[in-house]
């Protein structure tokens, strides 16, 4: 296989060295590591597909990788096999700047598409998450991700217009407005078959080219944050908000610390328009939807100096990524729940009680989704991973949180193996009937990244 990988990809492009197949077995989360037997980076589609003809014919796992940032071990070979590592496949293809798409290969990161935008077209904008830069667009996209949009225009897999797979069987396939036409620039109004790689895991085929949407990018932008002491006051704040439309993002936090943010959800505020007066005017709106609030001393904005607005306005934030690495050791995974925002106080008080009883380290961070329709309530626990007992400390709270989630009317998001058979085991027999025959039916031979979305 290795010589045949050779041949494929060209021998600096793929790999069998135990010290790199050990890099490639986890990411920074708690799930334990599995082995690849191999890590191939490919350069082209078809390269892609001469991967996967390969698999088939010797019945051995592939799996797609971008970014491995997902936290949740996602591009772990659950059964071994070959890990097709994206990152080469990083052109920016086409950016249609009046139709607002950008086309590119799926190894494109978001700091690549972000740059490149910022510096060729500088009035369009990506919907950033805020995930270190390397993470991939199409993966991010794929797991349904979201980001500094997402607030306006929904999850970032809403955002996607079309693309090229490499089915599991080794054909190619286009799907959206870019099966008929020259132009990525829509998913309708075809049948939209976008669903069956969409939230899969790379189960149903690796997404070589994707189709995005790109959006205005405005002159000035601005942060508020406002402060509550009671989390039962936080799902009116964001729909007060969310109703004025004036707010391009919306995002919540709490957490222990520093010692000042103790005991307080901080609804931040993102602001944008092209004129000053444009600027404070949305921001007077937003202020008056929340004035009973200030009025009754339940609630106020927090005066932010210049160093802390830069630090909120920075995309993404890397003091996110700085509290993800707290304990050092380079630990950390989050439950994202998928939760109705009405969900918030219940949400909030089922984390503060699980925390509490295991004694971890944690944060909550909530990012409002389409006009308050959802949010994701993320339970974000750092560890040491050269820890074991801090270690299954966080893995114990992450799975504890997965079940609450369920329990209170959420899905957990790009679930870990386990916690996909936790959402499976609640599932409605008639879609767990549907997942399996649509895994059948696009991979006979079990090749793509088997034991994701596994209907036993
Ligand atoms: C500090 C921090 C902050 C974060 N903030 C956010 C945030 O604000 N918003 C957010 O959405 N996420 C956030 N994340 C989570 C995560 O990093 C992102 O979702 C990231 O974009 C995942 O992309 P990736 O390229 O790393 O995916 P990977 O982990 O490489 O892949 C994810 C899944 O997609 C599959 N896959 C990858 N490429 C393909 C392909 N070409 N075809 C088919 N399947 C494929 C993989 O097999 C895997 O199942 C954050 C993470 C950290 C560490």
């Amino acid at each position: 296989m290795y010589e045949e990988l050779k041949a494929i990809v060209g021998e600096e492009f793929v790999s069998k060295e135990p010290e790199e197949l050990y890099i490639y077995s986890s990411d920074p989360g708690t799930m334990p590591p599995v082995k690849p037997d191999y890590v191939v980076m490919p350069k082209t589609t078809e390269e892609v597909q001469k991967i996967v003809l390969l698999a088939n014919k010797h019945k051995v796992p592939v799996v797609p990788m971008g970014g491995a940032l997902s936290l949740s071990g996602l591009v772990r070979p659950l059964r071994g096999g070959i890990v097709v590592d994206m990152k080469r496949m990083d052109r920016i293809i086409e950016v249609n700047e009046k139709a607002r798409y950008a086309v590119i290969e799926a190894g494109v990161s978001e700091g690549r598409l972000k740059a490149y935008l910022d510096k060729k077209y500088p009035s369009l904008r990506i919907s950033t998450p805020d995930a270190p830069p390397i993470a991939t667009v199409t993966a991010n996209a794929l797991i349904h991700g979201s980001g500094r949009l997402s607030q306006i225009y929904g999850f970032h897999s809403e955002m996607i217009t079309g693309m090229e797979v490499v089915l599991p069987t080794g054909e190619i396939c286009r799907v959206g407005s870019c099966s008929v036409s020259p132009y990525w620039f829509s998913r309708s109004p075809l049948p939209d078959l976008a669903g069956l790689f969409i939230g899969w895991f790379g189960r149903t085929g690796i997404v070589t080219k994707l189709g995005i949407k790109l959006f205005p990018k405005h002159r000035y932008r601005d942060v508020m944050i406002f402060v509550t002491e009671n989390p039962s006051y936080v799902s009116d704040v964001i729909w007060r908000v969310a109703h004025t439309e004036m707010a391009e993002d919306i995002t919540v936090w709490a957490q222990p610390r520093p010692e000042w943010a103790e005991g307080f959800q901080h609804t931040t505020i993102y602001v944008t328009a092209d004129s000053e007066e444009e600027l404070e005017f949305k921001k007077k709106i937003i202020r008056n939807a929340l004035m009973d609030y200030i009025k009754q001393k339940e609630g106020g904005f927090l005066y932010l100096t210049p160093g802390m607005k830069a630090m909120f306005l920075q995309e993404p934030m890397s003091q996110l990524v700085r509290f993800a690495d707290v304990r050092r050791g380079g630990g950390f995974e989050y439950v994202g729940a998928i939760l109705p925002v009405d969900l918030f106080d219940v949400a909030y008080q089922k984390g503060l009680e699980i925390v509490e009883r295991l004694g971890i380290d944690w944060a909550f961070s909530i990012r409002i989704i389409g006009r308050s329709h959802c949010m994701m309530f993320a339970y974000a626990y750092p560890f040491n991973r050269a820890d074991e007992e801090d270690v299954e400390r966080a893995r114990k709270a992450l799975h504890e949180t997965n079940k609450a989630v369920l329990e209170m009317g959420g899905i957990p998001w790009k679930a870990e193996a386990p916690a996909q058979q936790l959402i499976l085991e609640s599932m409605d027999e008639g879609a767990k009937r549907l997942i399996k025959s649509v895994i059948e039916m696009l991979d006979p031979n079990g090749v793509m990244n088997p034991g994701n979305w596994e209907v036993k």
